[in-house]
């Protein structure tokens, strides 16, 4: 193999010991299967011909630089620090929801830090407690080390940048990287391990699911967004079933809204409130195979599927970290999810 890792932590695949472990650890012939494919294809074999990107400086103010999100329906963007003139880090719906969430006091009160706040401000209160640079990938860089860093850094967007140039080409995601080994995954033989069922692999989270009640206020459901740093929520009724999806991308709604000064609304009121989002919740049950659901979460284009018994009752989460983790770091033995 001629695969030279990009971070120093992957250890090499020509690594002796390792090669031993993953004999031992998968007796599988087929269990790196994944793991190759993204090893063989680049960043920027995964970037889109044309997709929208937009970019903040960063002494633009909060709240344009979240409606202008909301105009452009982008997720993210990097941000450009004019005085040292370089990317210093990214602006995502997370950074939304800790303004909120700090600042917030009633519906009667403004809240004046999102209203005057420039990006750089909100940089400083807030970096003192999170990545203070930006983490960033080249177009050569395999989409291994692109899933690696994602699950690693714990983070959702990892912008692609031209050593050469210095231009952010695209951002990627692991939706991105999904769809990417749906379409092209079709060309090489199907591992067997598709064909075991969840329950079987256990992929996925199955204790301490963070969920939110639907009679909880939507300052309850940011308040689990900030402490459990979960990407989202099913929302869920007194026994525990699952009636709803809220996710961390859901509350940009607010600003698309404008009702971000009331956070005392009920999840129940969100929901039945929202008109641009999935019908339904999509689902997985314990007694499906692996195929099945990577087929379902590639087709519906989400982060997570909610795991439940047959009384709709939530027994875990299955997100595309937990897939990626286990399809492509797992059999090399990395576990960059979890450590
Ligand atoms: P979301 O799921 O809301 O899109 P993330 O999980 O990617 O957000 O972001 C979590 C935190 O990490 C945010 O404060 C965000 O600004 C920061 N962040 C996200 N991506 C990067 C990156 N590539 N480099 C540096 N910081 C990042
Ligand atoms: P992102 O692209 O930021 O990762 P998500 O996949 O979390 O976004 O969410 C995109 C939209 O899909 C949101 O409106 C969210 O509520 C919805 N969604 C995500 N996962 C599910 C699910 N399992 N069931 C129903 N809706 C979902
Ligand atoms: P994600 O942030 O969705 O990419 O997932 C990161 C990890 O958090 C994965 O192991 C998920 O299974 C787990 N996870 C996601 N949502 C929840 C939740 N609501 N409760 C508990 N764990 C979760």
């Amino acid at each position: 193999m001629d695969y030279v890792p990009e971070f120093p932590q992957v250890p090499s695949m020509e690594d002796e010991g390792l090669i031993m472990k993953r004999t031992e650890a998968a007796p599988d012939l087929d269990a790196d299967t994944y793991t190759k494919f993204f090893m063989r294809h680049c960043c920027y074999d995964a970037i889109p011909t044309s997709s929208k990107l937009l970019i903040f400086d960063t002494t633009l103010q909060v709240k344009k630089a979240f409606f202008a999100l909301v105009a452009n329906g982008v997720r993210a963007a990097p941000l450009w620090d004019n005085k040292q003139q370089c990317f210093v880090g990214m602006l995502t719906i997370t950074d939304f929801i800790n303004i909120l969430h700090r600042y917030y006091k009633s519906p009667m009160v403004q809240i004046y830090e999102l209203e005057e706040h420039k990006i750089e401000t909100w940089r400083e209160v807030y970096l003192q407690y999170s990545i203070t640079s930006l983490i960033s990938i080249t177009p050569d860089s395999s989409l291994f080390d692109a899933i690696y860093s994602l699950l690693k850094n714990k983070i959702h967007r990892l912008p692609v940048i031209d050593p050469e140039s210095g231009n952010v080409l695209h951002i990627l995601t692991h939706k991105r990287i999904l769809k990417f080994l749906h379409i092209f995954g079709s060309m090489i033989p199907k591992p067997r391990f598709l064909q075991k069922t969840i329950e079987e692999v256990e992929i996925g989270t199955f204790k301490r699911i963070a969920t939110v009640q639907e009679t909880a206020t939507v300052y309850d459901a940011l308040t689990i967004f900030v402490e459990r740093r979960v990407s989202a929520l099913p929302v869920v009724n007194e026994q525990g079933k699952v009636l709803a999806l809220y996710s961390r991308f859901d509350v940009i709604n607010l600003a698309a809204q404008k009702n971000y000064n009331n956070l005392n609304m009920t999840m129940r009121e969100v929901i039945e409130s929202r008109s641009c989002c999935i019908e339904g919740v999509l689902k997985c049950y314990p007694h499906e195979t692996l195929e099945t659901i990577i087929d379902r979460i590639a087709k519906a284009e989400v982060h997570r599927l909610v795991l439940v018994d047959e009384e709709d009752i939530v027994r875990g989460i299955v997100s595309l970290s937990d897939l990626l983790q286990a399809l492509v770091l797992t059999p090399v033995g990395i576990d960059a999810l979890f450590s």
